[in-house]
This record gives C-alpha cells, structure tokens and sequence, in this order.
C-alpha cells in the first residue's frame, strides 16, 4: 500500500482569451491545499480574498482601460486616424479594491488631443457600488465611524473611505434622495381606518460652527395592529417615518408627512390620533394632514401634559401667596388708620 501523499497545489489564473485563444495568462495566488489543522487556515482568511479580488480587478480594469483609450484611435471630427499621445496614469476606486490605470491619450496633427480619465468618462472615479455603502453607513453612524467600519471591511485603510469623503457620498445621495421624494407621487394602497401619529423635534447643532442650531422635526405615523404586533412580539413599531430640518417653513416636511400617512394606508376615512410636545411647529405638521384625512385628534404626550400640570401647579399657588400677602398688607393699614384715629 502507498502512504506516500502526494502534494497537491490550488492555483488562481486569470488568462485572456481573443477570439477562442488564451493569449496571456497570470497567476493570481497559488496554495499548497492541505488539510485544515484549525477553522482559521480553512479556505482564505479576509486579506487574502480582498488581495485576490484587487489583483483580478487589477487585470480585468486595465483591459477596460484600454477598450476606453481604443475609442480615441480614431476621432470623429478628425481626417484619418489620430497618433497616440503620452501615456498618463489615473486612480480608481472599486468596492474593495483601489486601482492606478495607465490609459493611452491620442492626439491629432489639426491640435486635437485627448486624455481620457475615468472621472472624465463617467464623472466620477469611485464605483457607485461602493458610494452606496458610504452614504449607508454615513446616514446611519457617525462618518469617522463609517470611515472605520469601512476601512475593516475592506480590511485596509483607504484615502477613498476618510470620513471628508464619506460625509461629501453621504450629503451628495441624500440631496439626490431628496429632490426624488419631493417629486415622488405617493397614493394609499389600502384604507386604514386608524392611525396614530407621532411628533417630535429639536435643534440640530450646525457643522459649522459659525451658525446657530437649526430646528429639525421628525414624524412617524404606524398603524394599530403595528402597535399590537409590537407589544406581542417585543419588537419594534412597523411605521413610516418623515424627518427633515424646517427652515423651509414647513414646505418639505409637510410633503414627506403626507407621503408618509398614505404610505400607512391615510384616506378621506381615516381617523387619526396625533401626539406631540405641544410645540407650535410639531402641532402645524399635524394640522396639515387635516384636509387629507378624516378627523384628528390631538393628545399633548403624557410627559408635557405632566409638565404642563407643574407649571399650573406652580402659577395658581404664586397667585395666592401674592393674593395673601395682599390682603394681609390691606388688613394692616386698615387697623393702623383705626389705631391712628383713637
Ligand atoms: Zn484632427
């Protein structure tokens, strides 16, 4: 019997293929395969899959790059073909991976030239696959939070994921975000009898520092049975939510509010119960639903309502002591004239 074990060896290839034939081929990573003496050493651990990834999309880009620079060969406006120009180099920035790609210029003996960049072929350098993840991350955590969690998924830190860039992703797709939802045309896809309403705000420090805070209000509208599922299963309230900072005069959130209802169902029929802290602007948001919908009925929250009581409390007991003080001063000059006359 043969115990010889023979050595067995895993190898990464990518080859370039024109017309049927292999004409180029690299070894992207070669592994001696054996067997796993610990969970660690199966399969690759996280650096070496974001290496492999970064060096097949080193290879596969650079053959893009060069379909790009082809596509100036020859030029329409130009007599013939152009001449190739210098060479140049550009970065680019992949989900997990950032590249430098060397790409051809071409130039024209009547002066034209072109240097072709991958910003200025599709107005940006970074793969929107990975914009998505930074404007994610940067509306759910802080950006230099953002920046970190990014940098150990890609297991690196990356220039393209620092917090400047990441809050500059972030601000870019929710202006977009935003200028869709103000056109977005919402219409109740059921009719929801009930709905409660909830309203808050607060002010909102500026990034910069030279301006004052501004006010910021935030709306959730949910339906009963969401609250009953909720307090069945302790998990949270299913709800639609609008948020945006008014220093619009409402105009924006208004908007969003009403998208927001008839998302959860809000028709002519529906009756609303709303709460609130019984700020002025938080008490507007809930007004402008009152042409949509049925009727609404507006309950100050238990906390301001118990806020609210303090303050009565304190008032009515100020207005007697002084009523007090009053009268017993009136009583005082009363008998000191009786004694006076006597
Ligand atoms: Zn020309």
């Amino acid at each position: 019997m043969n115990l010889e074990i023979s050595k067995m060896n895993l190898e990464i290839v990518v080859g370039k293929v024109e017309d049927g034939k292999v004409v180029a081929e690299k070894i992207i990573k070669e592994v001696e395969v054996k067997m796993a003496t610990t969970i660690l050493d199966l399969g690759f651990r996280h650096k070496e899959q974001i290496d492999i990834i970064g060096s097949i999309q080193e290879e596969y880009i650079a053959l893009q790059a060069n379909k790009l620079s082809e596509k100036y060969a020859k030029w329409e406006k130009c007599v013939g073909k152009t001449r190739k120009d210098s060479m140049h180099y550009g970065d680019y920035h992949s989900s997990l991976s950032d590249h430098k790609l060397k790409m051809q210029g071409h130039a024209c003996r009547c002066g034209w030239h072109k240097k072709p960049s991958i910003h200025g072929e599709y107005g940006t350098n970074v793969h929107p696959d990975l914009i998505k993840m930074q404007g994610t991350l940067g509306a759910k955590m802080h950006y230099k939070e953002a920046e970190e969690t990014l940098g150990k998924f890609s297991y690196q830190k990356r220039s393209v994921n620092n917090h400047v860039k990441i809050a500059e992703a972030t601000n870019t797709v929710g202006s977009i975000l935003n200028k869709i939802k103000l056109k977005e045309e919402v219409r109740a896809n059921e009719d929801t009898g009930h709905l409660y309403m909830q309203v808050d705000g607060g002010h909102v420090k500026d990034k910069d520092k030279k301006k004052r805070s501004f006010e910021a209000l935030i709306a959730g509208v949910f339906k009963e049975s969401s609250y009953r599922e909720s307090i069945k299963k302790n998990i949270p309230i299913s709800n639609h939510v609008a948020a945006s900072a008014i220093n619009d005069g409402g105009e924006i959130i208004n908007k969003f509010i009403l998208d927001t209802a008839k998302k959860e169902g809000m028709t002519k029929s529906t009756e609303i119960t709303a709460f609130c802290d019984g700020a002025t602007n938080c008490w507007n948001i809930v007004n402008s639903l009152e042409a949509h919908c049925k009727s609404i009925t507006k309950i100050l929250d238990w906390y301001h309502i118990r806020q609210s009581y303090d303050r009565a409390k304190i008032c009515v007991y100020q207005t007697m002591l002084s009523n007090l003080i009053h009268l017993s001063i009136k009583c005082g000059m009363v008998k000191l004239r009786k004694l006076s006359r006597s």
